[in-house]
């Protein structure tokens, strides 16, 4: 039966308006074998079947090869059993006849096949046969799994609304972007990894939908998953949907405006420039960004090129990777941070030691300086070498203490030397700058200051470590706050030691595109601000409707509020006069 028209709230964190059918990514739930399908999804359930029936012929055979080698072959036969249920026409026509005749999803099917089957062996007197039950559920379940996991190999006539319990940056990254509306996942947050890859791709995307919800959609449900206000509706009724596609060419017509816009610079009324960048993920064309209105990249997060287990760029792909995104940038800068694996970015091709809490652990340059510093001097040398050929500035991530910026420094001097000695031609003057998105870094600011070249304050970070709220669990989202006066009075200090040593400060977190938090960005001095492309636009807009005397006065009233909800107020009501067309996008 499909899922009854409805309405539910989740948390937008990724703007725009997705509509489609459904694609479940691990779904865990697997029904109660009653799941009704209408005449026109008999085709793409039994495609289903067969499609996880293949997967699940390979897995076994996999399983099979790999305990020959470690084992006996009558320990490997344990698998023959399950091969030839696999292959076996009697269970594969007993599918097909259900999802056909009773009209029932490939879930379902397989359910009432197992049961039928299970009942039949189990009543027999024949231990051995009685025993096979168990390998029945086995496969059963096995090709029920597959159902789900197989989703994105499945050649859907359509693109569709990725649904998800949760997903992986780099499950996330490795996604068909033809195939995909949007997303609606159940975990994670605005500054979760998955979240800022969706505005990379600009794509629609809410995380907390309710578990009940995903547990009950199928392949056949239609969803409307709503960027802006994190509504999600199931099957809706021809008027919503009507309402919805009208909804998003509004939102599309305001957007195509702005870009048109996209050329004036961020001018506060009063005269003051905020400089606009990029955050980049995955490997853009420069072009587009620029004509979204970036004067340069605030942020390369390089990890995402180590994604791919099978394809890790060694120093001459990397170089490559560099050099072609230097050249297409031409003068505007370019600032690449060495990879910051660890966090929620853990599944990805790099060898690194398992931990117990990762985001207070091994992650960013403390890996580098650790565990993996060969990795780290390839990166180096391949960013040192494109360094040539454009406007580049190198940034490290998670820096808690000053021996990090000094080694990471010492070991640049050492490949200084090493480039020399072999002739390769580098660039020895490129910038080196530290994130700010440790309290630690953040009190130390002063220090900090004397030795790195320019800051660029990591908030997704500073706010998850300063409140001790995981940014990708929805359950401390509440707590997760990017107004708490403390951020604030972090960030006054980080700006105000920054200016005094003439070093300039960017933000290129998640706030720096939050259209309630740049009056404070503005009003405290910092020069930069970097964020998703789609983002530009409407911050340039905005910032171009503010005056930067009186964002100051709202930040210094800012740090004297109680809570993040009175400094969030006092935000909207200056965007709500000065532009008030804004405060719905
Ligand atoms: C941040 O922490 O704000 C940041 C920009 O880095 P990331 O989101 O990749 O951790
Ligand atoms: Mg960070």
């Amino acid at each position: 039966m499909r899922v009854p028209s409805c309405t539910v709230q989740a948390t937008p964190v990724a703007s725009g308006i997705a509509i489609g059918r459904v694609m479940l990514i691990h779904k865990k739930n697997f029904g109660d074998g009653n799941t009704a399908i209408s005449a026109d999804e008999v085709q793409l359930e039994l495609e289903r079947f067969h499609t996880a029936l293949e997967v699940t012929k390979k897995q076994l055979q996999d399983l099979q090869e790999k305990l020959r080698r470690k084992l006996r072959d009558t320990e490997a036969g344990i698998f023959d059993a399950h091969l030839l249920l696999v292959e076996d026409y009697t269970m594969t026509n007993e599918v097909e006849r259900s999802i056909t005749e009773d009209m029932v999803d490939a879930e379902s099917a397989i359910i009432r096949a197992v049961d039928k089957f299970v009942a039949a062996f189990s009543a027999v007197e024949d231990i051995y046969l009685r025993e096979r039950a168990v390998d029945i559920r086995d496969v059963g379940q096995r090709i029920i799994t597959n159902l789900s996991e197989g989703e994105e190999k499945l050649d859907y006539d359509e693109p569709r609304v990725v649904i998800a319990s949760t997903l992986t940056p780099s499950e996330t990254i490795g996604m068909d972007r033809e195939k995909v509306l949007g997303f609606a996942v159940e975990t994670g947050s605005a500054t979760s990894h998955t979240a800022i890859l969706a505005r990379s791709l600009q794509l629609p995307a809410v995380v907390g939908v309710p578990k009940e919800l995903l547990d009950s959609l199928t392949v056949a449900d239609k969803i409307i998953v709503d960027g802006f206000s994190g509504k999600i509706i199931i099957n809706p009724d021809a008027a919503t949907e009507e309402a919805y596609r009208l909804k998003s060419k509004e939102a599309e017509k305001i957007y195509r405006q702005l870009r048109g816009e996209s050329d004036l610079r961020a001018v506060t009324t009063d005269g003051f420039t905020i400089e606009i960048a990029a955050n980049v993920e995955v490997q853009e064309d420069y072009s587009a960004i620029r004509k979204n209105g970036a004067g340069g990249i605030g942020l390369f997060r390089t990890e995402f090129i180590f994604m791919d287990e099978s394809n890790l760029p060694d120093e001459d792909e990397q170089f490559e990777i560099y050099k072609k995104l230097m050249i297409s940038a031409g003068n505007d800068p370019v600032t690449i941070r060495t990879m910051d694996i660890g966090g929620d970015k853990l599944n990805c091709g790099i060898v690194r030691s398992e931990e117990q809490n990762p985001f207070l652990g091994l992650r960013g340059i403390r890996l580098c300086l650790r565990e993996r510093a060969d990795l780290f001097k390839t990166q180096l040398r391949a960013l040192m070498r494109a360094g040539v050929h454009g406007n580049m500035q190198i940034m490290l991530p998670m820096v808690s203490c000053m021996e990090e910026l000094l080694e990471a420094r010492k070991i640049i001097g050492e490949l200084k030397n090493e480039l020399t000695s072999q002739g390769v031609p580098f660039n020895d003057a490129i910038p080196l700058g530290v994130m700010i998105e440790t309290p630690a870094a953040a009190l130390t600011a002063d220090r900090f200051a004397l030795e790195a070249d320019f800051f660029s304050i990591g908030s997704n970070d500073l706010i998850q470590y300063t409140i001790a709220a995981d940014r990708s669990n929805e359950r401390v989202a509440h707590l997760y706050q990017p107004g708490h006066p403390a951020i604030l009075r972090l960030i006054r200090f980080t700006v105000e030691e920054a200016l005094k040593q003439n070093i300039p400060v960017a933000v290129c977190g998640q706030i720096a595109e939050d259209l309630s938090m740049i009056p404070f960005l503005v009003g405290l001095g910092v020069n930069e601000l970097s964020m998703s492309p789609g983002s530009m636009p409407l911050v340039k807009k905005l910032i171009r409707s503010l005056s930067m005397h009186e964002c100051g006065e709202l930040a210094e009233k800012a740090m004297l509020c109680n809570n993040s909800t009175d400094v969030m107020q006092l935000s909207r009501q200056m965007i709500a006069r000065c532009a008030p067309e804004l405060l719905d996008l």
